[in-house]
């Protein structure tokens, strides 16, 4: 149907590849490209390169920075440097802090460990972690990986990397209030909240 159209196609072809975009819906995002004015889609390309050149990682815990080698938080004088939460994905840092009550700093795993999707330890950030632990005076490492089981054997193999520190600070997971199979950046501020103040030693 769309021989005639290669150009129109080749849009298709790259809303295809997009991860989180319904199938059905690459149609419509498309002819909305289609309808918008030229200035519009300049705009909207100038600041997909913008994100892509300016926004880095911060070099302590991989959260989004930008235009500093450290980001906003661990900046923050006020955060509790000695509490490390550690979070899978940089969305799910941001549901937590958008659901308040929590002071310390995090490290951003950058995903889970999937044997089946080929993700191993390499691929994840957490040589960084057991390097920024051992460098660092703690109280308390906090395990949020989500209740999923990728989520669970990447806090396991955490907790079995740092088992033999235990008695230099205290290793938790998050409480009740996480549903089994479901991840922290689909959930309400209060279960969040109430999983983070109510969280028990691993
Ligand atoms: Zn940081």
């Amino acid at each position: 149907m769309f021989e005639q159209l290669p150009t129109f196609q080749k849009l298709l072809r790259q809303l295809q590849q997009l991860p989180y975009l319904a199938s059905k819906n690459i149609y419509k995002v498309a002819f909305y490209f289609l309808n918008s004015d030229r200035k519009k889609v300049e705009q909207f390309c100038q600041v997909l390169l913008d994100v892509k050149d300016r926004i880095g990682r911060c070099h302590h815990c991989f959260n989004l920075t930008e235009g500093e080698s450290l980001c906003s938080i661990c900046r923050d004088e006020k955060r509790n440097k000695k509490i490390i939460c550690v979070v899978e994905n940089w969305y799910d840092l941001f549901a937590i802090e958008k659901a308040g009550g929590y002071d310390g700093v995090y490290h951003v795993l950058g995903g889970v460990l999937s044997p089946l999707e080929g993700i191993g330890e390499n691929d994840l950030n957490l040589y960084s972690l057991f390097k920024r632990i051992s460098n660092l005076d703690i109280e308390e490492l906090i395990l949020a990986t989500n209740a999923t089981p990728e989520g669970e054997a990447t806090a396991s193999f955490i907790y079995s990397k740092l088992e033999h520190l235990r008695d230099r600070f205290k290793i938790t997971r998050l409480a009740s209030g996480v549903p089994i199979g479901s991840s922290l950046e689909y959930m309400d501020k209060v279960t969040i909240y109430k999983a983070i103040s109510g969280r028990q030693p691993f």
